[in-house]
């Protein structure tokens, strides 16, 4: 589960990491209130699920609370990559002399947390990485021995940061992010940018937080943050990738939508479904194809390509139950060459 930037702040804030004071507004009217508690210069933020808020006009500063107003008005409703906003977080404004960017994630190749810090912060960490990936210092952690403040010494010399007074804030803070890391039993930590201020204050400005779905029941509180406004999360990434996904009751998923579109291409002559099932059950598959083909009638052949979990149960039902066009193949290769076949007759 994503939380929302404020979400991510709170709970940094209950893990003793610094961030700034701010209020959630709905309205520029609430937008303008919590201007004026806070006083002095404001910035309105976007809450969405998603990130590049900045390039997008969802983060904007505000000198009074008549601006903050304005401000809200002109983000509340804008379409951030397909998330409209609903919410803006205000927040007392910070000055910034630097960018650093720090967050713990979850290798799954390792098999460990990983954590990154670099003084290149501010912009897409993929294009630091990318660019250049010496300026990226990069740690795993041993889950079983834990986070050694050693390896927040070597992160903050590896990475760049040379001033002593900011390496010591630093240093407590890789630490107090991996506490939260592990205590919201989350995937993902990151502080993008993590700033300096002209004062030599160390601050998250933005909070990126991704908790576990399976371990939320040990975490009512976080439960509890979920935007049911939101919709769901599936149609949602959907919605990011341009497809339409349609959330159904049951546990059989449906490519459905899929098939119209390709069936509805004048030049596919063939039908290839590759298929090979790891956590999902080739039977279940099986039974989701055989679903969708009674719902609509293809004329064109189609090959099922499933391999697996349960893949001789699939593959059975497919033969038992399959209308004459259906091939069934084991591997992909042959997969590849019986629908290529099959087109090349028509
Ligand atoms: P993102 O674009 O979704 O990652 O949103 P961020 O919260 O990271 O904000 C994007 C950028 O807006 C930051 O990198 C800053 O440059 C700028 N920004 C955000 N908050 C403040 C602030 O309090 N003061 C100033 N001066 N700039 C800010
Ligand atoms: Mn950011």
């Amino acid at each position: 589960m994503d939380l929302y930037e404020y979400q991510g702040k709170q709970l940094f804030a209950r893990f003793g990491i610094p961030v700034s004071e701010g209020k959630l507004a709905s309205t520029p009217e609430e937008a303008r209130a919590a201007a004026q508690e806070l006083g002095g210069q404001v910035v309105v933020k976007a809450q969405v699920l998603t990130g590049g808020r900045g390039k997008a006009g969802g983060i904007k500063l505000a000198n009074s609370p008549e601006e903050a107003a304005q401000r809200a008005e002109e983000i509340l409703g804008l379409d951030i990559r397909g998330h409209v906003v609903a919410k803006v977080w205000v927040e007392q404004a910070s000055d910034i002399a630097k960018e650093y960017y720090l967050s713990v994630t979850f290798d799954r190749g390792e098999k460990k947390p990983l954590l990154m810090l670099t003084t290149e912060g501010g912009v897409d960490i993929e294009e630091v990485a990318e660019r250049s990936p010496d300026a990226l210092a990069r740690l795993h952690v041993d889950p079983l021995v834990g986070f050694q403040p050693f390896q927040a010494r070597w992160l903050c010399f590896t990475g760049g940061v040379g001033d002593p007074d900011e390496q010591k804030q630093v240093i407590g803070l890789v630490g107090r992010l991996y506490d939260a890391f592990v205590g919201a039993d989350a995937m993902l930590c990151e502080i993008n940018p993590l700033i300096v201020t002209p004062e030599g204050e160390v601050k998250a400005l933005d909070s990126k937080f991704t908790v576990d779905d399976n371990a939320l029941f040990r975490h009512p509180d976080i439960a509890e943050m979920r935007d049911l406004d939101a919709g769901d999360p599936q149609e949602r990434l959907a919605r990011e990738k341009g497809v339409t996904y349609v959330k159904l009751d049951g546990e059989i998923g449906i490519l459905g939508d899929a098939l119209e579109v390709i069936t509805s291409d004048p030049q596919v002559k063939g039908i290839l479904f590759n298929i090979f099932g790891g956590i999902t059950r080739c039977d279940e598959v099986a039974r989701g194809i055989l679903e969708a083909l009674e719902r609509m009638t293809i004329e064109l052949p189609i090959v099922v390509r499933l391999d697996g979990t349960n893949a001789e149960e699939g593959r059975a039902m497919l033969i038992e139950a399959a209308p004459p066009n259906l091939y069934v193949e084991e591997t992909m290769l042959s997969a590849a060459e019986r629908v290529v076949e099959l087109a090349g007759a028509r």
